[in-house]
Formats: structure tokens, sequence, C-alpha cells
């Protein structure tokens, strides 16, 4: 079997990842799901010139010459609170008070601000010029009507809620959230109540997977543990396709019991096993059954982690019809030379810093499959490029950031 690439893989992956369907849901429970239409505005934001500032609404030409020593008198005509239009129009001579927020009258076309102001009983002294259009918020300068302000496919962030509410929008149509059954296997792994003994090892696989699928929007079905064992096996995989997909840990390298490979070949003729050219995290299972995606991943804890980040996240995203499939990624300066063998790809458990107006990525000295705590202080994977062996201090490096 050869190797293929991390983009190969990605290719021939994203093309068997079917869409879910749509749904209605109030915008106070949309943070984190995906966008399902466009969201286009009704009305403009703000709806009318409205003041910047507590003041006074008058004509920038009749307060040109106004300073402290020199202060323009006007007479007060209305008061306009936030929410409330004036009732006449502004003339020559006149100003009106003015709150934050409320309409700008007709024939204003300036807010002078409280503070260079004096008021003596319904007349204001103005002890300061303005500008036309000063202290105008101006109708629409946030958002014209029609104006497409969310795009479909978007990871919904709390501005976007707000703005959802800022036009009007109370439910909006999102995708539905795919269901993923989670499968750890291997004899020595055992469940988080059990009591352990010697060789045995924590299920910590099926935990993490689940809280990288809520984190990539998806729902989580925690289906425990299936033996090293073609039987136990087929039935858990059976019992797990009532999901949409399937994430399974351990069981796909070339030792003696790992017999995922072999079950899943019994269960699909759709199934591929590759060798991808990264690390960690070579062997890789994927394919169709009944076609609802399955996923082998390696059962060494940061492999698991680098896969899902690599496959399974975009492919969840895809499956939500999201606009953005993958982790951002970002150019950084490396702060300490690295080296490796050519031949596959290396993802470095990284910190991504800004300093001197750049950012910095430090990869953690311990980067072994079972390393664990370095991918958990990690905030980015440090992307080691497949033919590379040598990289230096103050070299520019791509790093995927983590979620
Ligand atoms: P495997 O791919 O099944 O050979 O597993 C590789 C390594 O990952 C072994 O050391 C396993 O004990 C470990 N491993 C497999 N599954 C899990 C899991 N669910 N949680 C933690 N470690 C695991
Ligand atoms: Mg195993």
């Amino acid at each position: 079997m050869s190797m293929i690439s991390v983009t190969e893989a990605l290719q021939a992956i994203l093309p068997k990842i079917p869409g879910k369907g749509v749904e209605k849901i109030p915008i106070g429970d949309s943070l984190g799901r995906v966008l399902a239409e466009d969201i286009i505005a009704r009305r403009p934001n703000p709806p009318l010139d409205n003041s910047a500032m507590d003041g006074y609404a008058l004509l920038a030409e009749d307060i040109q010459s106004a300073s402290p020593e020199n202060p323009v008198p006007l007479k007060v005509r209305e008061e306009i609170p936030a929410g409330v239009e004036a009732k006449t129009t502004l003339r020559s001579g006149d100003a009106m008070r003015i709150m934050t927020g409320a309409p700008v009258p007709k024939g204003a076309n300036a807010v002078i601000m409280q503070e260079d102001t004096k008021r003596d009983g319904d007349t204001v002294l103005v002890m300061d010029k303005a500008e036309v259009g000063e202290n105008i918020r101006l109708a629409g300068e946030d958002v014209k009507t029609g104006e497409v302000v969310i795009h479909k496919g978007t990871i919904i962030l709390p501005s976007h809620v707000g703005m959802m509410a800022v036009v009007g929008r109370s439910n909006i149509f999102v995708s539905q959230r795919p269901s993923v059954g989670i499968l750890s296997t291997g004899d020595e792994i055992v469940d988080l109540d059990e009591v352990p003994h010697g060789p045995c090892i924590y299920n910590s696989n099926g935990y993490m997977l689940a809280a990288q699928i809520r984190s990539a929007g998806g729902i989580p079905n925690y289906l425990g543990i299936a033996k090293d064992k073609e039987e136990d096996l087929m039935e858990k995989f059976h019992w797990a396709l009532q999901c949409d997909v399937v994430v399974s840990s351990g069981g796909v390298s070339v030792g003696d019991y790992d017999l995922v490979k072999a079950s899943l070949k019994k269960m699909g003729q759709d199934m591929v096993f590759w060798k991808v050219a990264m690390k960690p995290g070579k062997p890789l299972a994927f394919g169709t059954i009944a076609d609802k995606p399955i996923f082998g991943l390696p059962g060494n804890p940061v492999s698991s982690f680098v896969s899902f980040e690599q496959f399974v996240r975009p492919s969840l995203r895809k499956m939500m019809n999201c606009n953005q499939l993958y982790n951002k990624t970002i150019q950084a300066r490396l702060t300490r030379s690295v080296k490796k063998k050519p031949g596959r790809l290396h993802f470095l458990s990284s910190v991504v810093d800004w300093k001197d107006g750049e950012f910095s990525v430090t990869p953690a000295m311990e980067q072994g499959s079972g390393i664990l705590k370095s991918a958990m202080n990690a905030n980015g994977l440090m992307v080691f490029p497949l033919e590379a062996s040598s990289l230096s201090e103050g070299d520019t490096v791509s790093v995927q950031l983590l979620e």
C-alpha cells in the first residue's frame, strides 16, 4: 500500500460526504450553528439620520464664528428624545435639544455636543463651531435595505446573533447537526467507571472525540468500547450506523489485533485503508456503508486528535454546508529550529503568540503520538512540509489554529 498525501485523502473523502437538511430555530439558540439562508436586511440600520451625542441640532452655517469668547446664541425650539421625531423643521437661528440616537430634525445639518454649549432658559449659547454632518450618524451607514448582511454557510458568532436582531429576524434556518457515533476499540481500553488494573488504558479517545465533534457542531453519541474481535466490532459498527457518521479509534494499524479493517471490509465494499503521509496519524480507514461515512482513526491519542482535525472536522462542516471547512491557517515565525525525516508531513503541537507585530510559533519539545500534554497545551498545529527535513529559527511556517 503506497502512501497518499493529506490533500489527496481529503480530495477522496469530501465528495463522499452527504449534506444535512435544514431546520428553523430561534436566534437565541443559534450560536455555533451553520446558517442555511442569506440574511437580508428588510430595513436600513440606523433607520433614520440620528444624533451620535447628547447636544443640540442646528445649522453648521449659524455657528461658524462660535468660540468660548464669542458664543453664538440660538433659540431652543424643541426637545427630541430617542425614538421621537421633531414636529417642526429647523430654521436658521434655531436649535433643538437632541439626545443620543434621536432622529435629526429636518433642516438641521450638524449636532453640537452639550459640553460645547451653555443653556440659559430657552436660549443655548454655542461655544464651538461644527462641520456639516458633525455628530450625525447617517441612515443606512451600518446596513442598507436589501443588503445580504450574513451569508449562507456562516458559522454563527455572537456578533451575527446581534446582526440578525438588528434586521429584525427572530427565527432563522440553520443546517441540522449531524449525529456522530463514537466507537473506541481495544481489549486494553476501559471506561472511566471501571477500576483500572495493570495494563488497561482509560478510553480517553472516546471522550476527546466527543468533545471535538461537539466543537465542530455535531451531536456526539458515545457508544463505548468494542473488543478486538470481529464479531464484537461488526455488531457495534452496525449499531453505530444508526448515526449519520461513525468515528472509531484504534485497530487500523498492522498489529495482530488490528481487526477494525477486516470488520469494516466485510461490512462495506466501499471501504479504503490508507497510509497517509502524515505524522502523527498514518493509518486511516475511510468509506461509506449504506451511504454513511465511516472514519477509522488511529488509536494513539494525539494521532486520533490530529486525524480528526484533518479529516473529520472538515467533513462535519461540509455536512452542514459550511462555507469554511478548514481550521484557519496563519503564517508565523518559527522560534526554534526543528528537524525530521522527509517523506511525511508533520503536525507539531505548538504555541502561537503575537510578538513584535507578527505571529511567532513555538513547537513543543515533546511531539510523540502518545504525548497528549503537548497537544493539550497547544493552540496550533505547525505544518512541517512533507519533503522538508529541517527548518531554522526565523523561518516563516504555516500553522493551523486549533479551535
Ligand atoms: P491501536 O491503533 O489500536 O494499535 O492503538 C494504538 C495505541 O493507542 C495503543 O497504545 C492503545 O492502547 C492506544 N489507544 C487505542 N485506543 C485508545 C483509546 N480509546 N483511548 C486511549 N488510548 C487508546
Ligand atoms: Mg488496538
